[in-house]
């Protein structure tokens, strides 16, 4: 280390506490980074790699960026899931002895983003803490440090359940204790893509430990300080806007786990990975960013309080019968700024006097919301009065300070009002003052000299001077003027009251713009006082916004108002996918119905391929989740049970994975559905079994309904191409048929998407290909073996039976012993020896 000069020393010295980190080093205009970092760096922000002596025998790797330009180049670097800690010269460089004093003044990761456009308007950027206290409980916290947001749950379960609610929260960075199990951190890194962070300080401070006395567990508390010490010290700034944890349970929320809402494409679609598609997508028609990340966690968790689920549905009722009001609404909403992520920057201490303009502009929106929401009648609207809170005090303190049309800069002047400070008041009459009296200055020099050219200008190096053309020189005054600076054509003078009058201009311009930046402080403290306030009324505002968008989408897309009922019925009818109906137009979509009761649990579904099967099931699960959102349903009528729990095996999935694996992620799906579902869940299986061979997949089919028959008791949908497990109906009196009619039309096939009784016709195959024109001599022949086939087949279905004791015991071998795969596969080909890494991350991802 001696050999290096004092810099690179200092900067070895900080680099210690910051390994996972790059270094921004600042040097002068520049950030720069050395060693690894700066390789690195090179790469993923393709910038040029240099050198420099550092006092070693070999030159050590350099590159940097620019200051003013910097925020670009973190955030790409966040982005991609890595930390930048920056560090600054902390003392004036002419002032130090020897190096000048570095420190890292704040760690930026992805989970602590305040701005930029790794921070999406309408969505929450949450870091997360777990706790492990056993391997079955586990603490968990989250923030949004852009919002201040702030809540906690204990989750008792495997950490596949903690893996699940984190997926939920769609947390960008999570902070473990440094001994937290390693397999952990990499399946939340690898499959979810989270940042990992440690911090094994888990004591509470008197910074922040008035943010969880209400907590009662001292397991919360201690993530809590785990989150809390965490950010504190990589933020090293005030962080007042941080709101008193809330404490949630799992189990008040529809339970949904990773893939069945994957599957579902709720807030985004499988294949794109995008917004675009999903019910998100769709339902979004809020005004506001608040609203849009509400609506985000509204989709995310589906209540299960029913009294909580009518509140919400009845304001939606109220917002529809108010059209108008409405509408006005909805006006006044757009007009409302981000109040979430504005209180978090007024703590951080980075607002700029545009935004102070924004939340005048909101805060004025608020009494006439409130006299808009005054007008409705709802449990609902009584509680959101109470949090529409104008803070008018605040509104007057803005209107009377801030001008109308700032600028972007704090430390310029032209921010603050005429007449709100009497001192600012008299600096700016000192320099306006002084502006006229240059000005007549001007005329009085042009009339003294006869030269109607002559001008009175300023520039930074030389103040104000009288510039006169060359060709007008000898009609100058001799030893009056002060020559200042030639140019090629004119000469530039100053004589000495106009340099008088400059300096008190100056003076008072300087002291005027020092003072406004002073004032702005101040107001920037005073709204600080009210970040508490603007919180409670963000919450208002964005519950408001979500639920007229509720309305707004159901009005336009002619939903429903869903009822529920406890006795087990589910009865839909002309239900439609809320997205497939969007996407192909309200006309082409064919409704359908599905009823469903303690007698008609379980509906298998036949129909040929591509005839909307998985469609249906989709939209069933839909419009249960958008029921407990509060929001009504695409249908005509929908009476509902609360289900507690969706689990959906729905082919989707496979895009991410093939071969061989895909089969075990169909059978770990199913395995979570079976062994967690209660008679009050919903479950989709769509083509189960498919994944392995004919027998096989049927066999497993046919147990995993008799299991869920006799077992569960769950609604379950099961969508099949074995035709004959529709044979079922007969032994099983809870299961019905039902299939997807399609029909022939000039030689073709048309699917009519239409759902009807009963099974479907089995020989459909051979019929389409007759369809298709293949030729007769052909189609006879798969018929014969069609036939031959179902005589084999009654045979083999008996043998299966016996190898296939139950479900539950052949996925938990499977478990158990993942490399005797094979008892799935009965040809000898399909053996699997070992899980492939490929494999072996499905496994994980479960
Ligand atoms: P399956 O599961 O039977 O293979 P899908 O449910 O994937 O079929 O449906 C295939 C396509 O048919 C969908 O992408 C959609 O465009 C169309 N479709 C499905 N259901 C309907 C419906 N009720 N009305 C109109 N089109 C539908």
């Amino acid at each position: 280390m001696s050999q290096y000069t004092p810099m690179i020393q200092q900067y070895l010295q900080v680099k210690a506490d910051y390994q996972d980190a790059f270094l921004f080093f600042r040097l002068g205009d520049f950030y720069e980074m050395f060693f690894e970092d700066a390789i690195k760096a090179s790469q993923e922000l393709e910038i040029t790699l240099t050198s420099r002596d550092g006092g070693g025998e070999e030159r050590i790797p350099m590159c940097g960026v620019p200051y003013h330009s910097a925020s670009n180049y973190i955030e790409q670097l966040i982005g991609k899931g890595y930390k930048v800690a920056i560090c600054e010269q902390v003392e004036d460089p002419k002032q130090a002895k020897g190096v000048v004093k570095r420190e890292v003044i704040q760690l930026i990761t992805p989970g602590t983003m305040m701005e930029g456009k790794n921070l999406a308007d309408k969505e929450n950027n949450y870091i997360a803490a777990i706790t492990a206290f056993s391997d079955e409980e586990y603490g968990l916290a989250y923030a949004d440090l852009s919002t201040g947001e702030n809540r906690t749950t204990l989750i008792e379960g495997s950490f596949t359940d903690v893996f699940n609610e984190m997926t939920v929260i769609g947390a960008k960075e999570v902070v473990v204790a440094s001994q937290f199990p390693e397999q952990y951190c990499k399946r939340l890194r690898e499959s979810a893509q989270i940042t990992i962070s440690f911090e094994n300080d888990e004591e509470e401070k008197a910074t922040f430990s008035h943010l969880f006395k209400q907590l009662e567990s001292t397991k919360l508390q201690k993530t809590v300080s785990r989150l809390l010490n965490y950010l504190y010290r990589t933020q090293k700034r005030s962080l007042d806007h941080l709101q008193d944890v809330a404490a949630y349970e799992v189990h008040h929320y529809l339970k949904m786990d990773y893939f069945s809402k994957r599957n579902l494409e709720l807030t985004e679609t499988i294949r794109a990975q995008g917004k675009k598609g999903s019910l998100l997508w769709l339902l979004d028609e809020t005004m506001t960013a608040m609203g849009g990340r509400l609506l985000k966690q509204w989709i995310d968790r589906p209540l299960l309080n029913q009294k909580k689920i009518t509140e919400r549905l009845t304001m939606v009722e109220m917002f529809l019968e108010h059209y108008f009001e409405r509408q006005d609404l909805r006006e006044r909403l757009k007009e409302v700024y981000d109040l979430e992520r504005l209180a978090g920057r007024v703590a951080f201490g980075n607002v700029n006097a545009r935004d102070l303009v924004q939340l005048k502009h909101s805060l004025q929106q608020i009494p006439i919301i409130r006299s808009i929401i005054s007008q409705l009648d709802a449990p609902i609207a009584n509680s959101l009065l109470q949090h529409l809170d104008p803070c008018e005090e605040l509104t007057d303190l803005l209107e009377r300070a801030i001008i109308e049309n700032p600028p972007i800069s704090v430390k310029e002047g032209g921010i603050i009002q005429d007449h709100y400070h009497e001192e600012l008041d008299r600096y700016r009459d000192a320099s306006r003052n002084g502006k006229q009296w240059i000005a007549s200055l001007e005329q009085e020099e042009r009339q003294r000299t006869g030269i109607k050219s002559l001008k009175i200008g300023y520039n930074r190096v030389f103040g104000y001077y009288i510039e006169v053309t060359k060709a007008n020189l000898h009609l100058l005054e001799e030893g009056r003027y002060e020559r200042k600076q030639t140019l090629t054509n004119a000469e530039r003078f100053i004589t000495p009251e106009l340099k008088e009058k400059e300096a008190l201009i100056l003076q008072a311009q300087e002291k005027s713009i020092d003072l406004e930046y002073e004032l702005f402080v101040g107001i920037r403290e005073q709204v600080k006082e009210y970040i508490p306030r603007l919180q409670s009324l963000a919450k208002a505002v964005s519950t408001l916004d979500v639920l007229q968008c509720f309305a707004t989408i159901s009005e336009m897309r002619h939903y429903t108002k869903p009822i529920f009922q406890t006795d087990g019925k589910l009865v839909i009818r002309d239900g439609r996918h809320p997205v497939v109906e969007k996407v192909l137009d309200s006309q082409s979509y064919v409704p359908n119905d599905c009823f469903m009761d303690d007698e008609n649990e379980i509906l298998l579904i036949t129909g040929p391929n591509m005839s909307g099967k998985s469609t249906f099931m989709r939209q069933v699960a839909l419009t249960a989740i958008l029921a407990q959102m509060g929001c009504y349903v695409p249908a005509k009528e929908a009476i509902l049970p609360i289900f507690d729990q969706i689990f959906t095996r729905i082919g989707a999935a496979d895009d991410l994975i093939s071969g061989q694996s895909t089969f075990m992620v169909e059978m770990l799906e199913a395995k979570n559905a079976i062994t967690n579902a209660t008679r009050n869940s919903l479950i989709l299986f769509d083509e189960i079994g498919r994944g392995t061979s004919t027998y096989d997949g049927m066999a497993l089919a046919q147990a995993m309904i008799e299991y869920i028959h006799e077992r569960i008791g769950a609604k379950t949908l099961f969508s099949t191409h074995y035709h004959e497990l529709t044979a079922l109906e007969e032994a099983l009196h809870k299961l019905t048929n039902i299939h997807v009619s399609a029909m022939e039309q000039n030689g073709k096939v048309v699917f009519l998407h239409k759902i009807k009784e009963g099974p479907a016709d089995k020989s459909y195959g051979i019929h389409v290909a007759q369809l298709a024109g293949l030729p007769q001599d052909l189609i006879d022949r798969a018929n014969t073996i069609l036939h031959d086939l179902e005589h084999q087949q009654d045979g083999q279905a008996q043998a299966n039976d016996k190898q296939v004791v139950t479900v539950k015991e052949a996925v938990k071998e499977a478990e158990e012993a993942p490399a005797q795969l094979s008892f799935f596969a009965e040809e000898p080909e399909k053996k699997v020896k070992t899980l492939s890494a490929k494999e072996q991350k499905v496994v994980e991802k479960i």
